[in-house]
C-alpha cells in the first residue's frame, strides 16, 4: 500500500477566502493528494510586527466554518497549541514526528515561494522538505533556486485577505469572495469594521 500524502497549506486565514479553498481542493486532486489540511499560524510572525493579527482562536473558527463539509480538507490547530510564533520547519517536524507514515509536503502560493529563504531555518527546510507551489495573480517573481518545488497549476483567482479586510472594513460587499459561514461570523464577531 502506498503511503498516505497530506499537503500543508499553512496560512494566517485572516479571514480564510475562496481563494484559500480552490487552492486546497484543486492540488489535493492534481497532486494525487488524499488529504490537505489549512494550518492556521498562531503567531504570524513575518506579519505580527507589521499589523494587528485577529486572535488564532477566532480564524481558527472561520476555517473550520470556511471547511464545513468539505472532502478531504482540514483545519489543523497545531500551531495552536505552542504559544508565541509560529515556524513551518518545527509544524513540519512535529507532524513527521507524530505520524512518520504519512508523506507530508508544503503548499505554498507563488508569492510566499518566493520568500522562501527567509522563513526560519531556511537551509533545513531547503533539504528536507517537498513543495507545492500554485500560482496566484500577480506573484511573478522567480522562484529560489535549489528547493524542491513542484508546481500545481490553479485557476486564477486575484482574492486576498488583505482586499477583503478592506472591502469590510469600507462596507464593500464580499459575498462570493469568502463562504457566508465565515461572512456571517465576521458580521457577529464585528471584526475588521475599522480600516487598520
Ligand atoms: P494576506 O493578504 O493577509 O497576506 P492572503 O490572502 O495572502 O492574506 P494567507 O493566509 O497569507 O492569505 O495565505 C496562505 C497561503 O495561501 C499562502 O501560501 C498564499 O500564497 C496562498 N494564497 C492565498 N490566497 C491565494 C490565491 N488567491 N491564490 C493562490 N494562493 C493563495
Ligand atoms: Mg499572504
Amino acid at each position: 500500500m502506498s503511503r498516505q500524502q497530506i499537503g500543508l497549506l499553512g496560512g494566517t486565514f485572516d479571514p480564510p477566502h475562496i481563494g484559500h479553498l480552490v487552492v486546497a481542493d484543486q492540488v489535493r486532486d492534481a497532486a494525487g493528494l488524499d488529504e490537505v489540511w489549512l494550518v492556521v499560524a498562531n503567531d504570524p510572525w513575518q506579519k505580527s510586527a507589521t499589523r494587528p493579527i485577529t486572535e488564532a482562536s477566532k480564524r481558527l473558527a472561520m476555517v473550520e466554518a470556511a471547511l464545513d463539509g468539505a472532502d478531504s480538507l482540514r483545519a489543523c490547530d497545531v500551531e495552536l497549541e505552542e504559544p508565541g510564533p509560529s515556524y513551518s520547519y518545527d509544524t513540519l517536524a512535529t507532524l513527521q514526528a507524530g505520524s512518520p507514515e504519512v508523506e507530508w509536503s508544503l503548499i505554498v502560493g507563488h508569492d510566499a515561494a518566493v520568500g522562501l529563504p527567509t522563513w526560519h531555518r531556511a537551509d533545513d527546510l531547503k533539504t528536507s522538505a517537498q513543495f507545492i507551489v500554485v500560482n496566484r495573480p500577480g506573484a511573478v517573481e522567480t522562484l529560489p533556486p535549489g528547493w524542491n518545488l513542484e508546481t500545481v497549476s490553479v485557476p486564477g483567482l486575484e482574492i486576498s485577505s488583505t482586499d477583503l479586510r478592506h472591502r469590510i472594513a469600507t462596507g464593500v460587499s464580499v459575498k462570493y469572495l469568502m463562504p457566508d459561514s465565515v461572512i456571517d461570523l465576521v458580521a457577529s464577531w464585528g471584526i475588521y469594521r475599522r480600516t487598520e
